[in-house]
């Protein structure tokens, strides 16, 4: 159990792993002060950097270097922390890190596990849960605008904004308890109060944390998109051309993709991975049929569907009935975007005419749908736009937090008992105050879940260890 260990001071190689042009040992305890006067051979000026050599046990130098202190609490985790700059290389950055260990062995030093410097910061009060969260964020951001967003997130906004709700939500708990001691009066006095009027309100704002947590979410995580359709139309040509890279093996044999092959692209800054998967078709070969099985798994678990249909193939025989057989199996409810491929090898006019005509033939209402050529990469500027609006991405990321899945449904939960708690207050007269009370109690606590007041140890286990070592 980490928590229990949380006295010991730790110490990690703060830097990448590799090669680089200055690398940080970081160590981080309640009395470090031994420990850095041991590897200085000096008494260091707090917050000053000094320039040094570093010796191992036998006097030899490792390295010259910086050194910096910054006593308790004004450093990152709130204790003690040292940090030594040297040069990037992992031997002796290896070395360093062994000899602190060895001169803070009486104090029982100890490499930290993963995550464990912003754990403590956590636990120290100089970052809540949220602000944690988007260090490991900023850290592994894969594209600009999500680390825009962690940068934002790291600031506080997001924290900001729960605890502008929760302020709100605190004083109608008050509001509430309080007349629960008071019960001849009840009714009036959360009218006089405006309690309703309030909870609306609060509601509304939290609708809008909503949206932006939401996107958020998006920004960090991404979302699946699926390619489906029958053999030969185009899949592995599409998520090449969407890739830019000769991933998937483009054949002309249908059946030739037997497995799924993805890619993550990003669209204006959102991540998404695009999930190629095997031509849905009946099959007498074993080894294709799995791969058919895989992919209707694939389409099952997607965030967005790209249905694909190959436009030089809309009147061959037993084309229709196949589209029919796919469009049968196709998840409710999920966002599906029709394509059209191979738009470079037909009459575009004349098939628009007869468009109305193939959809009913394939058993389908005629879907939001787009015409493209894989092959000449016509159309793919649409689709991309098509893609980010399905996705429910909103114009830029300005005012967007990042956020994980764990807030939005935090977000949501909050947002049931609102729900049930205004449902309480509109019974008016008969309005049971010790229900409403509660659901308050619960929506409040399911808030502060996302800036850690009320997050169980096994979950911020969970979180921490997520991070990498040294952070
Ligand atoms: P999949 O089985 O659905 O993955 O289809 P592939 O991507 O393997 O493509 C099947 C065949 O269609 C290949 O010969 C591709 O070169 C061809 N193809 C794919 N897209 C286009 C397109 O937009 N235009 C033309 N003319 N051929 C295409
Ligand atoms: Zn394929």
């Amino acid at each position: 159990n980490l928590l229990a260990r949380d006295g010991d001071p730790i110490v990690a190689v703060a830097t990448a792993p590799g090669r680089g042009a200055v690398g940080i040992v970081r160590a981080s305890g309640k009395s470090l002060a031994d420990v850095a006067r041991a590897i200085t051979g000096r008494e260091l000026v707090a917050r000053h950097a000094t320039y040094l050599p570093f010796r191992d046990a036998r006097c030899e130098v490792i390295d010259q270097g910086l050194a910096l202190y910054f006593p308790a609490p004004h450093s990152y985790t709130g204790e003690d922390v040292l940090e030594l700059q040297i040069h990037g290389g992992p031997v002796v950055l290896q070395l360093l890190l062994a000899r602190l260990l060895e001169l803070g062995a009486p104090l029982r030093l100890r490499l930290a596990e993963p995550g464990e410097f912003t754990r403590r910061a956590f636990l120290n009060g100089k970052l809540d849960l949220a602000q944690a969260e988007s260090v490991a964020d900023l850290i592994d951001a894969s594209t600009e605008a999500a680390a825009r967003s962690a940068t934002r997130a790291l600031a506080g906004e997001l924290s900001r904004a729960v605890g502008e709700l929760a302020a709100e939500l605190v004083e109608l708990r008050l509001l509430v308890e309080a007349t629960l001691d008071f019960p001849e009066e009840e009714i009036d006095f959360l009218r006089q109060a405006q309690a309703q009027q309030r909870l609306q309100a609060l509601q509304q704002t939290l609708q809008q944390v909503q949206v932006r947590t939401r996107q958020g979410a998006l920004l960090r995580e991404g979302l699946r998109v699926v390619l489906a359709g029958q053999p030969n139309v185009g899949k592995s040509s599409l998520l090449n051309a969407l890739a830019g890279a000769e991933l998937a093996i483009v054949t002309p044999i249908a059946g030739t993709t037997r497995d799924k092959v993805s890619q993550t692209i990003q669209i204006e800054g959102v991540p998404l991975h695009i999930v190629d998967t095997a031509g849905l078709r009946d099959s007498a070969d074993v080894v294709e049929r799995i791969g058919v099985e895989r992919s209707w798994h694939a389409i099952a678990d997607a965030d967005v569907v790209l249905f694909l249909h190959d436009l030089t193939r809309l009147h061959a025989t037993g084309y229709a009935q196949a589209e029919a057989d796919i469009a049968r199996g196709l998840p409710q409810g999920v966002p599906l975007l029709h394509v059209f491929n191979k738009r470079d090898r037909v009459d575009v006019a004349t098939l628009t005419l007869q468009l109305p005509q193939v959809w009913s033939d394939w058993g389908m209402e005629a879907g939001e749908s787009v015409w493209i050529s894989a092959a000449s990469g016509e159309g793919l500027q649409t689709l991309r736009y098509q893609l980010l609006a399905l996705a429910g991405a909103q114009q830029g990321s300005e005012g967007v937090f990042i956020a994980r899945q764990r807030h939005v449904q935090a977000l949501a939960q909050t947002r049931q008992h609102l729900d049930a708690a205004l449902r309480l207050i509109e019974l008016d007269a008969q309005a049971p105050l010790d229900l409403l009370a509660e659901e308050l109690r619960l929506a409040h606590q399911a808030l502060m879940a996302i800036t850690g007041q009320y997050t169980p140890d096994d979950l911020l286990g969970a979180i921490f260890s997520s991070f990498c070592i040294g952070k």
